[in-house]
C-alpha cells in the first residue's frame, strides 16, 4: 500500500490516543500502543487487496508533506506520540523497501536484507494488485481509510493546537 495511507492511519492512531490519560505511565503506554497499532494496521492494510494509486515519487512527497502538516498542527507535548505512531505505521516499509527506495531515488547504496521481514510483503500474503483486478475492493479500502481518518480528526481534535486564547505562557 502507498505510504501516504500508512501515514494517515498513524496520524489517526495518534489522534485517538492523545486524550487517553496523561500521567507519565499512561504516556509511555500510549507510545507503545501507538507504535504497535501502527505496525498492526500496516499489516492489515497491506494484506487486503489494494492497488497503488500514487507513483512512488508522488507517494513519498505526499507522505512527507502530510507528516510535516501533522506535526505542525500538533501540540508540542504530543510530538513524541505522533512520532511513535507514524514510526510504527511506516516502519515495515522502511525496513523492507527503504534501502531499495534510497538507492533508486537518491542513489544511496544502503545495504538491504536478502529477504523481506514482514509477511504482508511476501508474495503469499501481500494484497498488492498489479493486474487490474480487485478494483472495487481496493477503492473501498482506500476510501475507507481516508474517510475514517477524516472522521477521527473531526471527532477527536484534542491533539491539535488550540485556537484563540491569545498568548498564554506557562502551559
Ligand atoms: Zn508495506
Amino acid at each position: 500500500m502507498n505510504i501516504t495511507f500508512h501515514v494517515m492511519t498513524g496520524v489517526a492512531a495518534a489522534v485517538v490516543l492523545t486524550p487517553v490519560g496523561n500521567s507519565p505511565k499512561w504516556k509511555a503506554a500510549k507510545l507503545l500502543a501507538g507504535f504497535s497499532v501502527g505496525i498492526f494496521l500496516h499489516g492489515v492494510f497491506d494484506y487486503l487487496p489494494h492497488w497503488h494509486p500514487f507513483a512512488s515519487g508522488v507517494d513519498l512527497m505526499l507522505a512527507v508533506a502530510m507528516t510535516l502538516v501533522a506535526f505542525g498542527f500538533t501540540e508540542r507535548s504530543e510530538w513524541t506520540l505522533v512520532g511513535a505512531c507514524l514510526f510504527g505505521s511506516i516502519l515495515p516499509d522502511l525496513i523492507d523497501f527503504g534501502p531499495t527506495m534510497a538507492d533508486i531515488m537518491l542513489g544511496l547504496p544502503v545495504p538491504s536484507l536478502p529477504f523481506r521481514v514482514f509477511p504482508w510483503h511476501w508474495e503469499n500474503y501481500s494484497g498488492s494488485v498489479y493486474d487490474g483486478s480487485n478494483g472495487t475492493a481496493s477503492a473501498v479500502l482506500h476510501i475507507s481509510i481516508v474517510a475514517v481518518t477524516g472522521l477521527i480528526l473531526f471527532l477527536w481534535p484534542s491533539m491539535f493546537k488550540r485556537n484563540g486564547g491569545g498568548h498564554k505562557n506557562g502551559k
